[in-house]
């Protein structure tokens, strides 16, 4: 599409000629709404296939979730949805955790990619149990994922305390999980934006999408001074998906939930792993540079008026009195800070991936709470359905299209 063509599209009813005027006019084959991991990934994924793509940020690069998260490399069913919504739910979340597992597999060869240090490390994530009802739970669990191929088991004390001697004597046993990690996001998201870069994208950052309309073969997104007209969109704007979704005449209901982690002073490396608690919320690992930071979903404030995620002191404690429950060294330790950002959820807990329905041009990409995990492979499964590829999985129980009223 060449930007005359662009410059001679119809605009809306009681759109000025002067206002078309006034702006500048690009054209893509393909938008990304969104420059967290998702859109980045999905941006170099597209540009690497030869696309013409440009992403439009309203912030900074990683500057909202995506910058903000924990970095645990997840690969597992999560706990705390398990143990609420029980083993019905788990089964239907099978196929997402396929796509966990897809995710971490790119994970292990992106810094050989992007050709960046992102502080990928998969030693493993450890389930701990303080009592025989979370280890027969846990049992249950690993179970599940056995029986599907996912490579989880069960283990003692004994053989816990070889992998993680730091762990309170109140410990019985553990999930182990040998495929999950961390990487660190600060860096894992910008280098994904930089190679999207040089593979040819148009990344725009402080770049807020106003408005998103459809149009005849394509759609057309206004910012500000600007109009740019695409092919296809990809919206992956995580708390704001939900607005951007309802403007092309789809709601989707994605919940705004947000969360906190805390990082301590650092120490010499002493866990190798990422560590739940199967009793509590609680997520924990050694950074690189050696502070152990804790998270696991604790909920977050928000600023009234305008809807800033804010650290909820009261959060921080009951996070911070979890961590020393299971690791009692912690207890010597400084929490140097804490920060908050925005989760987004929808009601199964579930993936969000493909067209909106009735609107085959927008493609929408959401991966509840554990969407740094999923990024990478979110954002080539994105990038094939913009080009009209086939991904090459079955995308059924994720479709946007599940929650419209009958
Ligand atoms: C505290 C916390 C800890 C977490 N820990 C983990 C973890 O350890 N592991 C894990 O796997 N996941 C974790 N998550 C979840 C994970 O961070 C998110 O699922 C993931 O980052 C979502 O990425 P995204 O790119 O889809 O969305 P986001 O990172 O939210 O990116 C969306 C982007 O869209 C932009 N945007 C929105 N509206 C507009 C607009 N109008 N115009 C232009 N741009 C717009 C935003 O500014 C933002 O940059 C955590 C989340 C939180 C909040």
């Amino acid at each position: 599409m060449e930007l005359s063509e662009c410059s001679t599209m119809r605009l809306g009813e009681g759109a000025a000629a002067a206002d078309l005027a006034e702006r500048v006019c690009r054209a893509y084959d393909v938008v990304v709404v969104g420059g967290g991991i998702t859109g980045c990934a999905t941006a170099y994924y597209l540009a690497r296939s030869g696309a013409r793509v440009g992403l439009f940020e309203r912030f900074e690069i990683g500057s909202e979730a995506s910058g903000r998260n924990a970095g645990s490399l997840h690969g597992q069913i999560q706990f705390e949805p398990f143990k609420r919504r029980g083993e019905a739910w788990a089964r239907g979340f099978l196929p997402a955790l396929q796509l966990l597992l897809g995710s971490l597999e790119l994970w292990r060869a992106l810094e050989g990619e992007l050709g960046a240090d992102v502080e990928v490390k998969a030693n493993g994530g450890l389930l701990l149990a303080d009592n025989a009802a979370q280890l027969r739970l846990i049992e249950r669990k690993v179970a599940l994922e056995r029986e599907v191929g996912v490579a989880s088991e069960v283990i003692s004390r004994t053989e816990l305390i070889d992998m993680a001697p730091y762990v309170s004597a109140s410990v019985l046993g553990a999930g182990f999980s040998p495929v999950e990690g961390k990487a660190n996001p600060m860096t894992a998201v910008p280098a994904f934006a930089r190679k999207a870069a040089e593979a040819g994208a148009a990344i725009f950052t402080r770049s807020p999408v106003l408005a998103l309309e459809p149009r005849a073969g394509g759609v057309l997104l206004r910012l500000p001074g600007l109009l740019v007209r695409a092919e296809r969109a990809v919206l992956v704007s995580g708390d704001q998906l939900a607005e951007h979704a309802a403007s092309l005449g789809t709601p989707l209901p994605v919940s705004r939930e947000p969360a906190q982690v805390a990082a301590t002073e650092p120490l010499e490396p002493f866990i190798d792993h990422l560590v739940y608690f199967a009793g509590e919320r609680l997520t924990l690992k050694q950074a690189r540079a050696g502070t152990v930071l804790i998270g696991g979903g604790w909920p977050a404030r928000t600023e009234q008026g305008t809807g800033y995620p804010l650290v909820d002191p009261a959060s921080l404690r009951a996070n911070v009195s979890v961590a020393l429950h299971v690791v009692p060294r912690l207890g010597e330790v400084l929490v140097l800070r804490s920060w908050a950002g925005i989760g987004n959820g929808t009601p199964d807990e579930l993936p969000m991936i493909g067209p909106l329905p009735g609107e085959g041009r927008a493609i929408v990409g959401l991966f509840p709470y554990m969407g740094f995990t999923a990024g990478p492979l979110m954002g080539r499964v994105l990038a094939d359905l913009a080009l009209g590829r086939d991904p090459g999985l079955d995308l059924t129980p994720f479709r946007p299209g599940r929650f419209a009223s009958p």
